[in-house]
């Protein structure tokens, strides 16, 4: 058996990326200082990655034959978001390398998969029960107790598909709002306890093909409804805490087997504990303050374990805050411009309606601690 790893894929190579939003498009940024040309795969006409790639395929994720000339015309695939049809990956993976692979995706794709996959692993979460009825939700809601939240298994994020049944939340009309699922076929959601918590961080880990892994150090995340709102670099987190979710994250890496960027989300009790959100094998929102506060950040990171290079040193020059500029937020451009401690991105996305993410800042300010950190890896 040969279990060398693959080479790395030289500079001037074509990255194939699933997807058009934001992460691809910074991605591409991070892909083209490397000197790789990015090939972008989207539906979205004019989509943020496509105004920054080498070329853009628009179609379908599920038209075969843009998927066959796709594949065709890249060295290497990747997702900068993983709900992409099983049959598509197979696809892709039958002509080209896909990194991470199907199995990751899968289990990133579904809430259920998630938790199994944390609790599996011996990782806390969350209690949770699966609900696929009304019948189901009673007794999950007798079991689990109020508050909680009910969400959808698929295609949920940045709280669609969220439901939180409080002490007079009636359970049909909580049922009957997750709807139905895409193929009109009744929906699965997930009962969840409610965590009154401390707070929330996120650690991002990058695995390469030798499973050489490096992390970042773990973020503070504010949400306001349910969209991201700041990360806080670095976390007030003890020692210990930090160092407990920075081995959650490794640990579902490894157990994956992930080649990529894997962040985990997790919440952080009141009495001290950290029990597992969710997981997205891609560079994520709570990790674009590295871009600004890094040696390397989470897109070039993203970019070299993929191509199945070297991985950067993760070690953070600066203290940051990140905030989302989420639709009209971003008209505040001019002002961001202005102050001196402030790095603005934009997506070059037109429409700013309520909720979009437009664009982040994040404001640098010396490391606190004097220190020059490295972050961890193996
Ligand atoms: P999610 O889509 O699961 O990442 O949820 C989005 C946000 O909703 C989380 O980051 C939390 O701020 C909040 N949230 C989700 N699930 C829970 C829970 N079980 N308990 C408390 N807050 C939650």
């Amino acid at each position: 058996m040969n279990d060398s790893p693959p080479p790395p894929l030289p500079p001037g190579s074509t990255i194939g990326i699933i997807g058009g939003g934001q992460l691809g498009r910074m991605a591409a940024l991070a892909a083209a200082r490397l000197g790789y040309r990015v090939h972008v795969f989207t539906p979205e006409p004019d989509s943020p990655t496509a105004q920054v790639a080498a070329a853009a395929t628009v179609a379908a994720y599920t038209d075969a034959a843009a998927l066959g000339r796709f594949a065709a015309a890249v060295d290497v695939v990747t997702f900068e978001f993983e709900n992409v049809p099983a049959d598509s990956v197979r696809l892709l993976a039958a002509a080209k390398p896909v990194r991470p692979s199907w199995r990751v995706l899968e289990v990133a794709q579904d809430r259920l998969h998630d938790k199994r996959f944390f609790n599996d692993g011996g990782i806390a979460t969350p209690p949770w029960c699966e609900v696929r009825s009304l019948a189901d939700l009673q007794v999950a809601v007798a079991a689990i107790g109020r508050p909680a939240v009910l969400k959808t298994t698929r295609l949920g994020y940045d709280g669609k598909g969220q439901v939180k049944i409080l002490a007079d939340t009636d359970l049909a009309e909580a049922w009957r709002s997750m709807g139905a699922a895409a193929d009109g076929s009744a929906p699965v959601g997930v009962l969840e306890g409610f965590v009154d918590f401390a707070g929330e961080v996120s650690v991002i880990v990058a695995r390469g093909v030798d499973g050489v892994w490096a992390a970042f150090d773990p973020a503070w995340n504010v949400h306001t409804s349910h969209i991201l709102d700041t990360t806080t670099i670095p976390a007030p987190l003890s020692p210990h805490l930090a160092a407990d979710a920075v081995a959650i994250a490794v640990r579902c890496a490894e157990t994956l087997g992930l080649v990529g960027l894997l962040a985990v989300e997790m919440f952080v009790t009141r009495d001290g504990r950290i029990l597992a959100n969710e997981m997205a094998p891609r560079p994520h929102n709570s990790g674009h303050w590295t871009i600004d506060a890094c040696l390397t950040d989470q897109f070039e990171q993203f970019i070299r374990a993929v191509c199945a290079l070297p991985l950067g040193s993760t070690g953070r020059h600066s203290d940051a805050v990140m905030k989302n500029l989420i639709g009209e937020d971003a008209n505040s451009w001019k002002a961001i411009l202005a102050d001196p401690s402030a790095k603005l991105h934009l997506y070059g996305k037109a429409e700013a309606h309520a909720g979009r993410k437009m664009g982040h800042v994040t404001r640098l300010t010396p490391r606190k601690d004097g220190g020059w950190g490295h972050g961890s890896a193996t």
